[in-house]
């Protein structure tokens, strides 16, 4: 299918956050992003094989927004956090946002959506509303979904056996995107966490284990 650039966000060091539109117009869109996390380059290497088989295919017919790194900083630096030290997917502004911080690596911000990338994300939000938000992390292995999206999770865990969860429990996310998509834009939001990479577990495996199943989740009348 054939992609438009957008016109690019800007970082807090000020490099572009490529974006890209499907040429099938709508008034919602299927979101597929990675790298809010900067360090996760396993979810980023998913969603670039994704979309460079996305601009191949011919079958696909959805309505797509393509963000495939959101915080360009914290990747160029391998850093979780943007450069300002916060944790992305803790400063959208959900109503249980808090400033309070369990961690340094959770920081969420001074006030919420203080961040560039993340209000370029809302503007993007707001333009074009989403109706599915698929974000590629890396952490254990799991399906996460938030909002009405269960049947996607337990789709793709039967391609790749990844356990399904709506909350994970101890790890509250107040002013992540999960929480963030459902409440203002009614959007379910599907966390995607592959798996780290390891001696045993490359990038290829991570996406072959993942192909067949996105693909098909692409292809299907799910989203
Ligand atoms: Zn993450």
């Amino acid at each position: 299918m054939e992609f438009i650039s957008l016109k690019p966000g800007r970082s807090v060091e000020g490099d572009e956050i490529p974006c890209f539109r499907s040429e099938i117009k709508s008034n919602n869109y299927v979101y597929l992003m990675a790298g809010t996390h900067g360090d996760e380059v396993e979810g980023v290497y998913v969603l670039q094989e994704l979309f460079d088989w996305l601009k191949e295919d011919e079958d696909v017919s959805l309505p797509l927004i393509v963000l495939p790194i959101l915080n360009v900083d914290g990747y160029r630096a391998s850093s979780r956090v943007n450069a300002h030290g916060v944790d992305l997917n803790r400063n959208f502004p959900s109503s249980n946002w808090t400033k309070e911080t369990r961690e340094k690596k959770y920081f969420p911000g001074e006030k919420a959506l203080s961040e560039p990338e993340n209000q370029f994300v809302d503007k993007l939000f707001q333009k074009y509303p989403p109706r599915f938000i698929l974000s590629f992390h890396s952490w254990k292995p799991m399906l996460n979904f938030n909002g009405d999206c269960e049947n996607v999770a337990k789709f793709l865990e039967g391609f790749n056996s990844y356990p399904v969860h709506s909350e994970i429990e101890g790890h509250p996310t107040p002013g992540s995107l999960g929480e963030y998509g459902p409440e203002k834009y009614q959007s379910p939001v599907l966390t995607f966490e592959c798996p780290l990479l390891s001696e045993d577990v490359s990038l290829r495996k991570i996406w072959e284990e993942n192909k067949v199943g996105l693909q098909d989740l692409l292809k299907s009348d799910l989203l």
